[in-house]
């Protein structure tokens, strides 16, 4: 037999444990999932990987410090020479793949058009992908969580920049 006195404190423990659990569910809620690929592919379109859109780059490769749209911080992207790097790869197996195809249906090509067309076609492509695989990797470092992409201080509105 249980006397009140004894089930006070277990109540009371309950009560606490559960007022916890309230805490930890709603603080699960805040930080829901954020799909990846759909966080890619908004900032493949250079859109804020948040709300699809509000222009991510202010310039050429020059990122938002905020989503003009939603106020979602973008400036604690740490893309840094990873964009380069991944641009030099898809680009350099792009470009070597046509040299290689061109050199095998067309021995006699004239070497002036080789200087002409690659370097051209290189340069062309590598501006063309930078700011898509740039974009692309920020949406995801941002459904990730990364560099202080979390929830509430960064999803508080802003005014945007003018
Ligand atoms: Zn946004």
């Amino acid at each position: 037999m249980t006397t009140p006195a004894m089930n006070i404190p277990a109540q009371e423990g309950l009560a606490a444990r559960t007022g916890a659990q309230r805490e930890s569910s709603s603080k699960h809620e805040s930080s829901s999932k954020r799909e990846s690929w759909p966080a890619i592919r908004r900032g493949m379109r250079q859109v804020c990987p948040a709300c699809g859109e509000g222009k991510m780059f202010s310039s050429y490769l020059k990122v938002n410090d905020s989503c003009p749209k939603c106020g979602q911080e973008l400036h604690h992207h740490r893309a840094d020479d990873a964009p380069p790097y991944m641009t030099i790869f898809i680009v350099g197996h792009i470009v070597g793949t046509a040299m290689l195809i061109t050199e095998t249906y067309w021995p006699d090509a004239p070497i002036w058009l080789h200087a002409m067309v690659w370097p051209t076609l290189a340069l062309i492509l590598s501006l063309w992908f930078l700011p898509i695989v740039k974009g692309g990797l920020i949406g995801h470092q941002w459904a990730l969580r990364m560099h202080g992409f979390e929830d509430k201080k960064s999803a508080a509105p802003k005014a945007p920049r003018t």
